[in-house]
């Protein structure tokens, strides 16, 4: 079943039935007890979205690391779908046509990780990397090597999943990765995401548009970039026509191969008080799952930095997101929200030139930081620009 629409408290019907018995089957809600439960209610008409649902429904978002506001949308309702699965519930094999996304998917990533089959990062989706460790696993455990995940190397991966002491393997490959390629900036690919565009404009307040502002942050990044011998690519252009949902802009930095991904939004809250700048990266609410990307989460660290340093912004800190952009990319990738344009102040900082000016060099500050040795690394607001041309 697909959501045709969100779902939220006060809802009732057979779809809430639906939301309702999945989060039973996850052990997120208590056994449906109401005593009118008749023969009717096979087709869930009288499901009812109560406070209930509500609070298990946030409680589910922020372990997964969504985006927690108690709305079952077609995001929320998808990793409830992927929730349920756990390693040997079904054959596991890869295919393009049809990509199986699960946690057992997960499950199945962070043991060949544990065990040093390099399968990409933990992210539930059953890529070609994950068959290639998959088959190498196969290959040295004396099994058939077809990349095919099936009761003989469940019953394998089970025997020895006990006898290995679990490390960061993936972790090591990250920080390798860009101790390797290197302190310059040039030649390096990165890939900036506007947000929203087109049809979708964002948050739209005090006379500002959320995808008018970011496409403007965008280009004076793009632009700075561009002049340290950066490849820097844009997933839209001005008026939106390009790339439509973060699927496909994820899909799109995959295509380019880029070392990084930064994603621009501004934010809003019905409370006008609510003001300041967050950086998010790939990672889930909680460390249950163990699903994060520790560059990631390291480039949002710095990004956050400077961004708070330089243009006096409120910290509102980083935090691990498992939106769409942010897992399906295989680069680290953060995004930036920038501003309250529901905040009087945040709103009066993003109309100034200068100020967007200095949001654009803070980011690419923190570029710099992320392929500095650490020992060469300055305390924040030291390093400008030309230092390092
Ligand atoms: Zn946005």
């Amino acid at each position: 079943m697909t959501l045709q629409r969100q779902y939220r408290r006060g809802d009732t019907g057979p779809a809430v039935a639906e939301i309702r018995s999945k989060l039973m089957l996850l052990g997120q809600l208590g056994i449906d007890a109401r005593p009118d439960q008749g023969a009717d209610s096979d087709r869930g008409d009288d499901a009812v979205f109560d406070d209930a649902v509500d609070r298990a429904v946030r409680h589910f978002q922020q372990q997964r690391g969504l985006t927690v506001d108690g709305i079952v949308g077609p995001e929320t309702y998808r990793q409830l779908d992927e929730a349920r699965w756990r390693l040997g519930d079904r054959v596991l094999s890869y295919s393009v046509s049809h990509v199986i996304v699960g946690d057992d998917v997960a499950t199945l990533q962070q043991r060949l990780l544990d065990m040093g089959f390099d399968c990409g990062r933990v992210d539930g989706i059953l890529g070609a990397g994950t068959e290639r460790a998959l088959r190498d696993f196969q290959r040295n455990y004396g099994l058939r090597a077809d990349g095919t995940c099936g009761p003989a190397t469940f019953r394998a991966l089970d025997r020895l999943a006990r006898t290995v002491v679990g490390g960061q393997p993936h972790a090591m490959r990250e920080s390798e990765l860009i101790h390797r390629s290197g302190p310059a900036l040039a030649g390096k690919v990165v890939v900036i995401d506007p947000g929203h565009g087109g049809a979708d404009p964002g948050v739209v307040a005090d006379g500002l548009t959320e995808a008018d502002v970011v496409w403007d942050l965008a280009r004076r990044l793009e632009g700075r970039l561009s002049a340290l011998g950066v490849q820097a690519y844009l997933t839209r252009g001005r008026d939106g026509d390009g790339l439509v949902d973060e699927e496909q802009r994820a899909a799109f930095a995959n295509a380019t191969d880029a070392d990084l991904v930064i994603s621009l939004h501004s934010d809003r809250n019905d409370n006008p008080q609510a003001r300041g700048v967050a950086t998010f990266y790939y990672g889930s609410g909680s460390d249950r799952y163990g699903l994060r990307s520790p560059t990631g989460e390291r480039f949002a660290g710095l990004v956050q930095r400077e961004l708070v340093a330089r243009t006096g912004m409120v910290d509102c800190r980083t935090h691990g997101k498992a939106w769409p952009l942010l897992r399906s990319t295989r680069m680290p990738a953060v995004r930036v929200e920038i501003g309250y344009l529901t905040n009087p102040e945040d709103a009066a900082q993003l109309t100034e030139a200068a100020f967007r000016d200095m949001a654009a060099e803070s980011i690419v500050v923190a570029l710099q930081r992320l392929y500095l040795p650490p020992e060469q690394d300055e305390p924040t607001g030291m390093l400008r620009l030309p230092t390092f041309v």
